[in-house]
């Protein structure tokens, strides 16, 4: 009787298409919808190794879309996958790092993390 119900719900959550992230994204500025000109791209995120966070270091692989404005030009980094796919201390990250260069590494402790 319960495994219908989570039968159901399983069904309801392969059946859902996923959530679009980034859309309906607006450039201040120039009023117009960003586009989304590039899908999956790899962002690394680096860590600081020291106190006053002036030097950084590798810390996550990250995918993401890339997102831009039609008129100025302006280019977003939206939508990142729920979790990374490589880690630092992982032995293939260099490898997955050269085979996929990320187009940017973000070096920044604050705001809203991925
Ligand atoms: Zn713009």
């Amino acid at each position: 009787m319960s495994s219908r119900s989570s039968d159901n719900e399983l069904l309801r959550e392969l059946l859902t298409p996923p959530r679009r992230v980034g859309q309906g994204m607006a450039c201040a500025k120039c009023a117009k919808f960003f586009r989304r000109i590039k899908s999956g791209v790899v962002v690394e995120e680096g860590m600081p190794t020291d106190r006053d966070q002036k030097e950084w270091g590798p810390y996550k692989l990250w995918r993401a879309d890339l997102f831009e404005c039609p008129q100025c030009k302006t280019q977003v980094i939206a939508g990142f996958a729920q979790h990374n796919f490589a880690e630092h201390y992982q032995d293939d990250y260099a490898e997955k790092r050269d085979k996929e260069p990320p187009i940017v590494t973000v070096n920044d402790c604050g705001g809203m993390k991925p």
